[in-house]
Protein backbone atom coordinates (compact mmCIF):
# COMPACT_ATOMS: atom_id res chain seq x y z
CA UNK A 1 0.00 0.00 0.00
CA UNK A 2 1.02 3.44 -0.83
CA UNK A 3 1.06 7.00 1.82
CA UNK A 4 0.18 8.60 -1.40
CA UNK A 5 -1.62 7.37 -4.61
CA UNK A 6 -1.21 9.70 -7.41
CA UNK A 7 -4.10 9.15 -10.22
CA UNK A 8 -2.82 11.02 -13.14
CA UNK A 9 0.53 11.72 -14.64
CA UNK A 10 0.43 15.28 -16.19
CA UNK A 11 1.79 17.86 -15.26
CA UNK A 12 -0.03 18.14 -11.51
CA UNK A 13 0.28 14.50 -11.10
CA UNK A 14 4.28 14.59 -12.04
CA UNK A 15 4.59 17.77 -9.55
CA UNK A 16 2.08 15.78 -7.00
CA UNK A 17 4.59 12.40 -7.58
CA UNK A 18 8.16 14.51 -6.88
CA UNK A 19 6.30 16.40 -4.01
CA UNK A 20 5.46 13.51 -2.05
CA UNK A 21 8.35 11.21 -2.70
CA UNK A 22 10.35 14.32 -1.88
CA UNK A 23 9.29 13.65 2.08
CA UNK A 24 10.48 10.32 1.98
CA UNK A 25 7.07 8.48 2.04
CA UNK A 26 5.46 5.49 -0.23
CA UNK A 27 4.64 7.45 -3.23
CA UNK A 28 2.58 5.73 -6.42
CA UNK A 29 1.19 7.64 -9.75
CA UNK A 30 -1.07 5.88 -11.77
CA UNK A 31 -1.73 6.84 -15.55
CA UNK A 32 -3.36 6.45 -18.56
CA UNK A 33 -0.81 8.15 -20.54
CA UNK A 34 2.05 9.54 -18.30
CA UNK A 35 2.68 13.53 -20.15
CA UNK A 36 -0.92 14.35 -20.36
CA UNK A 37 -2.38 16.82 -22.20
CA UNK A 38 1.33 18.42 -22.94
CA UNK A 39 1.81 15.21 -25.00
CA UNK A 40 -0.92 16.56 -27.78
CA UNK A 41 0.65 20.11 -27.76
CA UNK A 42 3.70 21.77 -30.07
CA UNK A 43 5.22 25.11 -28.89
CA UNK A 44 4.74 25.86 -25.27
CA UNK A 45 6.11 29.37 -24.67
CA UNK A 46 4.74 30.06 -21.23
CA UNK A 47 6.64 27.76 -19.20
CA UNK A 48 7.82 30.33 -16.86
CA UNK A 49 12.30 30.23 -17.28
CA UNK A 50 11.68 27.90 -20.58
CA UNK A 51 10.89 30.56 -23.35
CA UNK A 52 10.22 27.49 -25.55
CA UNK A 53 9.50 23.92 -25.56
CA UNK A 54 7.72 21.29 -27.04
CA UNK A 55 4.94 19.76 -25.22
CA UNK A 56 6.84 15.97 -26.01
CA UNK A 57 9.96 17.51 -24.81
CA UNK A 58 8.11 18.53 -21.62
CA UNK A 59 6.27 15.50 -21.05
CA UNK A 60 9.70 13.30 -21.31
CA UNK A 61 11.42 15.95 -18.83
CA UNK A 62 8.26 15.12 -16.37
CA UNK A 63 8.81 11.77 -16.56
CA UNK A 64 12.14 12.18 -16.42
CA UNK A 65 12.42 14.54 -12.78
CA UNK A 66 9.38 12.10 -11.62
CA UNK A 67 12.02 9.03 -11.94
CA UNK A 68 14.57 11.09 -10.39
CA UNK A 69 13.05 9.72 -6.91
CA UNK A 70 11.31 6.49 -5.58
CA UNK A 71 8.00 6.43 -6.96
CA UNK A 72 6.17 4.13 -8.33
CA UNK A 73 4.95 4.47 -12.04
CA UNK A 74 2.43 2.63 -13.13
CA UNK A 75 1.90 3.70 -16.73
CA UNK A 76 -0.92 2.74 -19.24
CA UNK A 77 -3.09 2.32 -16.53
CA UNK A 78 -6.79 4.16 -16.51
CA UNK A 79 -8.72 4.10 -13.47
CA UNK A 80 -12.36 2.92 -13.51
CA UNK A 81 -13.64 3.01 -9.86
CA UNK A 82 -12.76 5.02 -6.44
CA UNK A 83 -13.52 3.13 -3.01
CA UNK A 84 -13.42 5.48 -0.49
CA UNK A 85 -11.67 4.64 2.80
CA UNK A 86 -14.58 3.13 5.39
CA UNK A 87 -13.85 5.13 8.13
CA UNK A 88 -11.02 8.34 8.65
CA UNK A 89 -7.17 7.62 8.19
CA UNK A 90 -8.23 4.12 6.87
CA UNK A 91 -7.04 3.06 3.17
CA UNK A 92 -8.86 4.63 -0.04
CA UNK A 93 -8.65 1.98 -2.96
CA UNK A 94 -8.53 3.01 -6.37
CA UNK A 95 -9.61 0.26 -9.46
CA UNK A 96 -8.25 -0.31 -12.92
CA UNK A 97 -9.36 -1.23 -16.15
CA UNK A 98 -6.98 -3.94 -16.00
CA UNK A 99 -8.50 -5.25 -12.84
CA UNK A 100 -5.63 -4.23 -10.80
CA UNK A 101 -6.37 -2.28 -7.17
CA UNK A 102 -4.57 -0.14 -5.35
CA UNK A 103 -4.50 1.13 -2.02
CA UNK A 104 -3.47 4.32 -0.36
CA UNK A 105 -3.88 6.23 2.78
CA UNK A 106 -4.50 9.79 0.90
CA UNK A 107 -4.77 9.67 -2.59
CA UNK A 108 -4.06 13.29 -5.43
CA UNK A 109 -6.72 12.69 -8.62
CA UNK A 110 -5.08 14.47 -11.69
CA UNK A 111 -6.31 13.45 -14.00
CA UNK A 112 -6.74 16.38 -16.52
CA UNK A 113 -9.40 17.95 -18.99
CA UNK A 114 -10.14 17.41 -22.49
CA UNK A 115 -11.01 20.27 -25.00
CA UNK A 116 -14.39 19.02 -26.73
CA UNK A 117 -14.15 18.97 -30.31
CA UNK A 118 -16.12 20.18 -33.26
CA UNK A 119 -15.76 16.83 -34.69
CA UNK A 120 -15.56 18.30 -38.52
CA UNK A 121 -13.46 17.42 -41.92
CA UNK A 122 -10.09 18.90 -41.13
CA UNK A 123 -9.78 20.01 -37.31
CA UNK A 124 -7.97 17.06 -36.54
CA UNK A 125 -5.38 17.18 -39.72
CA UNK A 126 -4.99 21.18 -39.07
CA UNK A 127 -4.62 20.53 -35.17
CA UNK A 128 -1.39 22.65 -34.06
CA UNK A 129 -1.38 23.75 -37.98
CA UNK A 130 -3.66 26.94 -36.75
CA UNK A 131 -6.51 24.95 -35.21
CA UNK A 132 -6.05 25.70 -31.67
CA UNK A 133 -7.41 25.32 -28.15
CA UNK A 134 -6.37 27.84 -25.45
CA UNK A 135 -6.14 31.46 -26.40
CA UNK A 136 -3.65 32.29 -23.61
CA UNK A 137 -1.07 29.87 -25.24
CA UNK A 138 -1.52 29.89 -28.94
CA UNK A 139 -2.83 33.54 -29.26
CA UNK A 140 0.42 35.65 -29.52
CA UNK A 141 1.02 33.02 -33.16
CA UNK A 142 -1.53 35.26 -34.55
CA UNK A 143 -0.54 38.32 -34.07
CA UNK A 144 -1.72 40.34 -36.45
CA UNK A 145 -3.80 37.15 -38.45
CA UNK A 146 -7.50 36.62 -38.96
CA UNK A 147 -8.68 34.42 -36.69
CA UNK A 148 -12.58 32.67 -35.78
CA UNK A 149 -13.38 31.68 -32.25
CA UNK A 150 -15.75 29.12 -32.21
CA UNK A 151 -18.52 28.91 -29.43
CA UNK A 152 -20.65 32.14 -27.83
CA UNK A 153 -20.69 31.04 -24.17
CA UNK A 154 -18.23 32.85 -21.88
CA UNK A 155 -15.21 31.15 -22.86
CA UNK A 156 -15.86 31.69 -26.33
CA UNK A 157 -16.47 35.43 -25.47
CA UNK A 158 -13.53 35.64 -23.44
CA UNK A 159 -11.22 34.41 -25.88
CA UNK A 160 -12.42 36.66 -28.51
CA UNK A 161 -11.54 39.79 -26.49
CA UNK A 162 -8.39 38.58 -24.97
CA UNK A 163 -7.60 37.61 -28.78
CA UNK A 164 -9.01 41.25 -30.75
CA UNK A 165 -6.10 42.34 -28.69
CA UNK A 166 -3.67 40.61 -30.15
CA UNK A 167 -4.81 39.00 -33.71
CA UNK A 168 -6.10 41.23 -36.97
CA UNK A 169 -9.52 40.15 -36.95
CA UNK A 170 -11.02 38.10 -34.64
CA UNK A 171 -15.21 36.53 -36.18
CA UNK A 172 -16.56 34.74 -33.53
CA UNK A 173 -19.18 31.96 -34.71
CA UNK A 174 -22.21 30.73 -32.35
CA UNK A 175 -24.57 27.81 -33.47
CA UNK A 176 -27.13 29.27 -31.79
CA UNK A 177 -29.25 32.51 -32.59
CA UNK A 178 -27.81 34.30 -29.67
CA UNK A 179 -24.43 34.02 -27.31
CA UNK A 180 -24.77 31.92 -23.94
CA UNK A 181 -22.10 34.55 -22.87
CA UNK A 182 -22.43 37.12 -19.32
CA UNK A 183 -24.20 40.74 -20.99
CA UNK A 184 -21.17 42.36 -19.44
CA UNK A 185 -18.50 40.38 -22.12
CA UNK A 186 -21.29 39.87 -24.78
CA UNK A 187 -21.18 44.19 -24.43
CA UNK A 188 -17.62 44.69 -24.51
CA UNK A 189 -17.08 42.08 -27.25
CA UNK A 190 -19.76 44.31 -29.49
CA UNK A 191 -17.33 47.60 -28.51
CA UNK A 192 -14.16 46.37 -30.07
CA UNK A 193 -13.57 47.40 -33.67
CA UNK A 194 -12.07 44.62 -35.35
CA UNK A 195 -14.75 41.95 -34.26
CA UNK A 196 -17.28 40.37 -36.58
CA UNK A 197 -20.53 37.93 -34.58
CA UNK A 198 -22.28 35.30 -36.82
CA UNK A 199 -24.91 34.08 -34.78
CA UNK A 200 -27.24 30.82 -36.36
CA UNK A 201 -24.23 29.73 -38.06
CA UNK A 202 -22.89 25.89 -38.18
CA UNK A 203 -19.41 24.88 -38.78
CA UNK A 204 -18.63 22.54 -41.28
CA UNK A 205 -14.74 22.12 -42.34
CA UNK A 206 -11.69 23.09 -41.38
CA UNK A 207 -9.79 24.16 -44.45
CA UNK A 208 -6.45 24.27 -45.58
CA UNK A 209 -3.39 24.30 -48.30
CA UNK A 210 -2.48 20.70 -46.82
CA UNK A 211 0.05 22.34 -44.40
CA UNK A 212 -1.98 25.27 -42.43
CA UNK A 213 -5.35 26.78 -42.27
CA UNK A 214 -6.50 28.80 -44.75
CA UNK A 215 -9.99 28.85 -44.37
CA UNK A 216 -13.12 27.92 -42.92
CA UNK A 217 -16.49 26.41 -43.98
CA UNK A 218 -20.33 27.26 -42.16
CA UNK A 219 -23.83 27.11 -42.56
CA UNK A 220 -25.93 29.78 -42.51
CA UNK A 221 -28.42 27.36 -40.32
CA UNK A 222 -31.54 29.94 -41.29
CA UNK A 223 -31.27 29.89 -45.07
CA UNK A 224 -29.03 26.57 -45.27
CA UNK A 225 -26.17 29.22 -47.12
CA UNK A 226 -22.79 27.45 -47.29
CA UNK A 227 -20.17 30.08 -46.65
CA UNK A 228 -16.38 30.19 -46.49
CA UNK A 229 -14.11 32.74 -44.33
CA UNK A 230 -10.64 33.25 -45.17
CA UNK A 231 -8.43 33.26 -42.18
CA UNK A 232 -5.09 32.20 -40.26
CA UNK A 233 -6.73 30.67 -37.43
CA UNK A 234 -9.81 28.89 -35.85
CA UNK A 235 -10.00 28.76 -31.79
CA UNK A 236 -12.38 26.12 -30.98
CA UNK A 237 -14.07 27.31 -27.01
CA UNK A 238 -17.34 24.96 -27.37
CA UNK A 239 -16.07 23.29 -23.72
CA UNK A 240 -13.42 21.84 -21.46
CA UNK A 241 -14.56 18.20 -20.22
CA UNK A 242 -13.00 17.30 -16.67
CA UNK A 243 -11.93 13.07 -16.45
CA UNK A 244 -13.91 12.57 -14.08
CA UNK A 245 -16.62 10.10 -15.37
CA UNK A 246 -15.13 7.36 -13.01
CA UNK A 247 -15.66 9.21 -9.97
CA UNK A 248 -19.62 10.44 -10.96
CA UNK A 249 -20.21 6.88 -8.23
CA UNK A 250 -18.08 7.96 -5.79
CA UNK A 251 -18.76 10.39 -2.67
CA UNK A 252 -16.58 12.92 -4.07
CA UNK A 253 -18.57 16.07 -4.54
CA UNK A 254 -17.96 17.66 -8.22
CA UNK A 255 -19.48 21.14 -9.41
CA UNK A 256 -22.13 21.39 -11.87
CA UNK A 257 -19.47 21.17 -15.09
CA UNK A 258 -18.20 17.92 -13.32
CA UNK A 259 -14.72 19.01 -12.22
CA UNK A 260 -13.72 18.09 -8.40
CA UNK A 261 -14.26 20.30 -5.50
CA UNK A 262 -11.46 21.36 -3.94
CA UNK A 263 -10.16 23.47 -1.06
CA UNK A 264 -7.14 25.82 -0.21
CA UNK A 265 -5.20 22.74 0.37
CA UNK A 266 -6.88 20.58 -2.39
CA UNK A 267 -8.62 18.26 -0.76
CA UNK A 268 -11.88 17.05 -1.71
CA UNK A 269 -15.50 16.40 0.06
CA UNK A 270 -13.81 13.10 1.10
CA UNK A 271 -11.04 13.67 4.04
CA UNK A 272 -7.75 12.46 2.08
CA UNK A 273 -8.85 12.47 -0.70
CA UNK A 274 -7.00 15.07 -2.60
CA UNK A 275 -7.47 16.96 -6.42
CA UNK A 276 -5.20 19.18 -8.70
CA UNK A 277 -5.04 20.48 -11.88
CA UNK A 278 -7.51 21.03 -14.66
CA UNK A 279 -9.69 18.00 -13.35
CA UNK A 280 -10.73 20.92 -10.19
CA UNK A 281 -12.61 23.61 -9.93
CA UNK A 282 -9.46 26.13 -10.12
CA UNK A 283 -10.07 28.45 -12.93
CA UNK A 284 -7.54 29.03 -15.90
CA UNK A 285 -6.05 25.80 -16.70
CA UNK A 286 -2.64 25.90 -17.53
CA UNK A 287 0.48 23.99 -17.08
CA UNK A 288 2.25 25.97 -14.36
CA UNK A 289 -0.86 26.29 -12.15
CA UNK A 290 -1.43 22.66 -12.57
CA UNK A 291 2.04 22.23 -11.12
CA UNK A 292 1.36 24.76 -8.61
CA UNK A 293 -1.88 22.94 -7.45
CA UNK A 294 -0.11 19.09 -7.97
CA UNK A 295 2.41 20.49 -5.27
CA UNK A 296 0.15 21.96 -3.30
CA UNK A 297 -2.07 18.70 -2.94
CA UNK A 298 0.73 16.97 -1.81
CA UNK A 299 1.78 19.09 0.53
CA UNK A 300 -1.60 18.97 1.68
CA UNK A 301 -1.86 15.03 1.62
CA UNK A 302 1.81 15.03 3.85
CA UNK A 303 -0.06 17.16 6.27
CA UNK A 304 -2.72 15.14 6.39
CA UNK A 305 -0.83 12.36 6.80
CA UNK A 306 1.79 13.41 10.09
CA UNK A 307 -2.12 13.81 11.49
CA UNK A 308 -3.38 10.45 10.89
P1 LIG B 1 -3.57 16.57 -18.00
O1 LIG B 1 -2.40 17.14 -18.68
O2 LIG B 1 -4.87 16.48 -18.72
O3 LIG B 1 -3.14 15.12 -17.50
C1 LIG B 1 -4.09 14.20 -17.03
C2 LIG B 1 -3.43 12.86 -16.75
O4 LIG B 1 -4.40 11.96 -16.20
C3 LIG B 1 -2.87 12.15 -17.97
O5 LIG B 1 -1.74 11.39 -17.60
C4 LIG B 1 -4.03 11.21 -18.36
O6 LIG B 1 -3.62 10.11 -19.15
C5 LIG B 1 -4.48 10.78 -17.00
N1 LIG B 1 -5.84 10.23 -16.89
C6 LIG B 1 -7.01 10.73 -17.35
N2 LIG B 1 -8.05 9.92 -17.01
C7 LIG B 1 -7.49 8.90 -16.29
C8 LIG B 1 -8.01 7.75 -15.64
N3 LIG B 1 -9.33 7.47 -15.62
N4 LIG B 1 -7.15 6.91 -15.01
C9 LIG B 1 -5.81 7.15 -14.99
N5 LIG B 1 -5.27 8.24 -15.59
C10 LIG B 1 -6.10 9.09 -16.22
N6 LIG B 1 -0.92 25.06 -21.12
C11 LIG B 1 0.09 25.95 -21.00
O7 LIG B 1 0.38 26.38 -19.89
N7 LIG B 1 0.77 26.38 -22.12
C12 LIG B 1 0.52 25.93 -23.36
O8 LIG B 1 1.16 26.36 -24.35
C13 LIG B 1 -0.54 24.97 -23.51
N8 LIG B 1 -0.89 24.53 -24.75
C14 LIG B 1 -1.85 23.56 -24.86
C15 LIG B 1 -2.13 23.06 -26.12
C16 LIG B 1 -3.06 22.05 -26.29
C17 LIG B 1 -3.34 21.50 -27.65
C18 LIG B 1 -3.75 21.54 -25.12
C19 LIG B 1 -4.75 20.42 -25.27
C20 LIG B 1 -3.51 22.08 -23.87
C21 LIG B 1 -2.55 23.09 -23.71
N9 LIG B 1 -2.26 23.66 -22.47
C22 LIG B 1 -1.24 24.55 -22.34
C23 LIG B 1 -3.00 23.25 -21.25
C24 LIG B 1 -2.19 22.27 -20.41
O9 LIG B 1 -1.75 21.21 -21.25
C25 LIG B 1 -3.03 21.75 -19.25
O10 LIG B 1 -3.48 22.84 -18.45
C26 LIG B 1 -2.22 20.81 -18.36
O11 LIG B 1 -1.69 19.73 -19.10
C27 LIG B 1 -3.10 20.26 -17.22
O12 LIG B 1 -2.36 19.35 -16.47
P2 LIG B 1 -3.08 18.22 -15.61
O13 LIG B 1 -1.97 17.42 -15.05
O14 LIG B 1 -4.05 18.82 -14.70
O15 LIG B 1 -3.93 17.34 -16.64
Amino acid sequence: AFDVLVVGGGPAGAAAAIYAARKGIRTGVAAERFGGQVLDTMAIENFISVPYTEGPKLAAALEQHVKEYEADIMNLQRAVKLIPAADQGGEHEVEFESGARLKSKTLILSTGARWREMNVPGEAEYRNKGVAYCPHCDGPLFKGKRVAVIGGGNSGVEAAIDLAGIVGHVTLIEFMDEMRADAVLQKKLKSLPNVEIILGARTTEVNGDGTRVNGLTYEERASGEIKRLELEGIFVQIGLVPNTEWLTDSPIELSQRGEIVIDERGMTSVPGIFAAGDVTTVPYKQIVIAMGEGSKAALGAFDYLIRH
